[in-house]
């Protein structure tokens, strides 16, 4: 099934050069990129998207962290993107994630950990809609596709 995963390149990957790099490991891995911007996250958007973690110990830090620089934010598509997405990302311990992945590759942190990525397709229509208007997610013809995917999963 086609589907569409929430991106945040978190601060520290814009603060330390990473975007070109993430960004192209997706590119790479036959992605297609349908939505891109940069932005400052307000506390009270962060306090809703990360409902989840809001009463963590760590949650302030991370709202402080998340607030304080700017972002960038992308939706990228695919054949079974969300779970394939993940899986290149890597686990949230950086520490921990897999050589091979982006955290795993180029993060050290467990809260500093360069991206965030939709865990589900409920999550990712969700979040879609929290970040960008309908008018920012574009539909194109990614003309690769009929090379970067079998005739079944097109
Ligand atoms: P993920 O981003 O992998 O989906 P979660 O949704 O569980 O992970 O957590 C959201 C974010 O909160 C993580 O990406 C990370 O930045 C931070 N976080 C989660 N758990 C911890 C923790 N135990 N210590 C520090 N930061 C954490």
């Amino acid at each position: 099934m086609r589907q569409k995963s929430l991106i945040i390149l978190k601060p520290d990957t814009v603060q330390r050069g990473l975007v070109g790099e993430i960004t192209g490991r997706f590119e790479k891995k036959g992605l297609k990129l349908v939505a891109n911007k940069m932005a400052m996250l307000k506390p009270e958007t962060l306090r809703e998207h990360y409902a989840h973690i809001a009463d963590k110990p760590f949650f302030p830090g991370i709202e402080k962290f998340m607030s304080g620089s700017p972002v960038i934010l992308q939706v990228w598509e695919g054949f079974e993107a969300i779970d394939t997405i993940r899986t290149v990302c890597g686990v949230t311990n950086s520490r921990t994630a897999a050589p091979g992945t982006i955290r795993g590759d180029l993060s050290m942190s467990y809260g500093s950990n360069v991206i965030h990525a939709s865990d589900s397709p409920e999550a990712a229509e969700v979040e879609v809609k929290r970040f960008f208007s309908e008018e920012e997610v574009f539909e194109y013809n990614k003309v690769i596709e009929q090379y970067s995917y079998s005739e079944d999963e097109r």
